[in-house]
């Protein structure tokens, strides 16, 4: 039997669940929020409450969005060069290019990385959504910037194999980005050099 109380208990198994969030942060969170001024556990409560229901997926490139509009603020911005477009893992990466403000091009956001260990296919992710926009849209450049990774690198070369049919000129971020980790936690002068930098895939 456990000697904490347990809403307190059930609280930190949730927060466990979490990825990077091991036992002992999840204790120490919420211990914290336990002796927190109770105005922190509402606010936090209540994003919680509405951070799925008021948002949904971009549909023309599955970045995330406000609930109940159509296209992303990037997707519907005029001053974006359509010609160029990056292809990123997750709306995190996004995040992370449009901080160095070093790319006014147009992305692709697939949701995921092939990963035949966890199962995830082509199909699991938006590419042939992708090969849809090369299709009818006037794309001159791919920029893939899929992480640094084995299902990084496995899917910027599935892309190429299904995207070489086409005219549209296909790069890949320059390599110096941390091997294995991911795009948003490189530092902004590390991406901006990468994206100067990058090669024909
Ligand atoms: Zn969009």
């Amino acid at each position: 039997m456990s000697v904490l109380p347990e809403p307190l208990e059930r609280l930190i198994l949730a927060l466990e669940r979490l990825p990077g969030v091991g036992p002992k942060t999840a204790s120490r969170l919420a211990f914290y929020l336990l002796k927190a001024p109770t105005e922190l556990s509402d606010d936090l409560a209540k994003a919680l409450k509405v951070v799925k229901s008021m948002t949904a997926f971009c549909k023309t490139c599955f970045n995330i969005t406000d609930f109940g509009r159509e296209e992303c603020v990037i997707c519907t911005d005029n001053n974006r060069d359509r010609s160029i477009l990056c292809v990123v893992e997750d709306s995190m990466d996004v995040l992370a290019l449009e901080k160095t403000a070093g790319f006014m091009g147009i992305y692709h956001v697939l949701q995921g990385a092939l990963s035949p260990i966890e199962g995830i296919g082509p199909d699991d992710i938006t590419i042939f959504e992708l090969e849809e926009r090369v299709k009818k849209d006037q794309i001159v450049e791919i920029i893939v910037a899929t992480n640094p990774s084995m299902e990084g690198d496995a899917t910027a070369l599935y892309i190429r194999q299904r995207l070489e049919k086409y005219p549209v000129k296909l790069t890949r971020l320059a390599r110096g980005l941390p091997v294995g980790g991911d795009l948003e936690y490189a530092d902004q002068s590390t991406l901006l050099r990468a994206l100067s930098g990058r090669q024909e895939l």
